[in-house]
């Protein structure tokens, strides 16, 4: 960052208050990893984390601040409680997600695969089975979930400590993208990625879960596979499309959560084949049968083909996917029918492996 563009920041950050403490929030120290990369400014505010959702207009006020500075494009300021781990609060104690069952992570080798339509319409067709079910986007670097399930408001606090997930369709939800703007790319910085994660498990009333649904970033990346580590996953279910397994992406999904002991419940095919909206006419553009092959080859079990098909983009798109929307519909039949799958895997691995559970520690 250029010295004078910080020395600006620090300068405009300076005037902002904290009004209980009456002094600015640059004198009290409160500023952290003050980043700008080509006019794009980001930074934590460290807050006690029983302040948190007071802190709130403080952000805002913050961002308005940096942003009618001449050269800045955007500017992302988010709350942290990342200091208190020294002098630990209560929503830094205990284990992460206490009251949640089940964990399902959704992985994909890259991005536009079709992994956050597939995490939102498992998580709606879990819960039709009428199971409690959380939906976590941990795709951090580009939160879809808010739009995906069709959610405008931003979570509140009911007990001033925890964040309220927010219900879309029923089910729980918690994402980046309700505090910052889908379009606005994130500048994360390897520890925000971590406490931005584990703030999303353990400072958010999850309640009692069944299952909670994680939307994994893209990729099969150092980043993914801590995450893997952070979370105290069930299983992991790999999303990849006809083209990619050829690309070997299933096999890296593969490995990723092997490395972290995490048991890969299967592969789902999306975009499997096209299915023509007027004539109906199925087209195997990508071939037929390759992915159950590879999955077979692999160990891993194929949970289904999911075609391309135009109501399931624009159902997801626009807030109501299929799932909920149609639920009679094929396609949504067929999420409904993986999700059970995934389901009974869960309380198998879950009924064999109480002993063998890896212990998850967080730094
Ligand atoms: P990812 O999370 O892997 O980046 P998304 O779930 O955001 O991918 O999907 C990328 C785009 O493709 C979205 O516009 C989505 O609606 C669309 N899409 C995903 N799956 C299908 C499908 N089976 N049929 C039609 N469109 C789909």
């Amino acid at each position: 960052m250029s010295n004078i563009l910080k020395a600006q920041v620090t300068e405009v950050l300076n005037q902002v208050m904290d009004p209980e403490q009456g002094k600015s929030i640059v004198e009290l120290g409160m500023i952290e990893g003050l980043h700008e990369s080509e006019g794009h400014v980001s930074f934590a505010i460290v807050v006690d984390p029983q302040r948190g959702a007071t802190m709130e207009p403080v952000r805002k006020a913050a961002e308005e601040a940096v942003h009618g500075l001449p050269g800045v494009l955007t500017v992302t300021a988010v709350l942290t409680a990342e200091r208190a781990a020294q002098k630990p609060q209560k929503a830094e104690e205990g284990p992460l997600l206490p009251g949640v069952k089940s964990i399902v992570a959704v992985a994909s080798g890259k991005g536009g695969v079709g992994k956050s339509t597939t995490s939102a319409n498992l998580a709606l067709a879990l819960a039709s089975q009428g199971l409690e079910v959380g939906l976590l986007d941990a795709d951090i670097y580009g939160p879809s979930m808010p739009r995906m399930m069709g959610i405008t408001e931003e979570p509140g606090s009911s007990d001033g400590v925890r964040l309220d997930p927010v219900e879309g369709h029923g089910v729980k939800c918690m994402s980046i993208g309700f505090f910052v703007e889908e379009e606005n790319p994130i500048i994360w910085r390897g520890p925000m990625v971590q406490s931005a994660l584990v703030q999303m498990m353990r400072d958010v009333n999850w309640g009692e879960l069944d299952v909670l649904v994680v939307d994994m970033p893209p990729g099969t990346g150092d980043v993914q596979l801590t995450m893997a580590q952070q979370v105290p996953l069930t299983g992991a279910v790999i999303v990849s499309t006809p083209q990619d397994i050829a690309l070997a992406d299933a096999r890296k999904g593969l490995n990723m959560f092997r490395k972290v002991d995490v048991p890969v419940m299967g592969l789902i095919e999306n975009m499997s084949y096209f299915l023509c909206p007027s004539c109906g006419d199925r087209s195997e553009i990508f071939g037929h049968g390759g992915a159950r092959e590879e999955a077979d080859l692999l160990g891993m079990e194929f949970l289904g083909e999911i075609p391309l098909h135009i109501e399931i983009r624009e159902t997801s798109d626009g807030g109501h996917p299929i799932t909920v929307s149609n639920p009679e519909h094929e396609h949504a039949q067929v999420y409904k029918k993986i999700a059970g799958r995934v389901w009974d895997k869960a309380q198998e691995t879950l009924a064999t492996s109480k002993t063998t559970k890896p212990n998850i520690v967080i730094q």
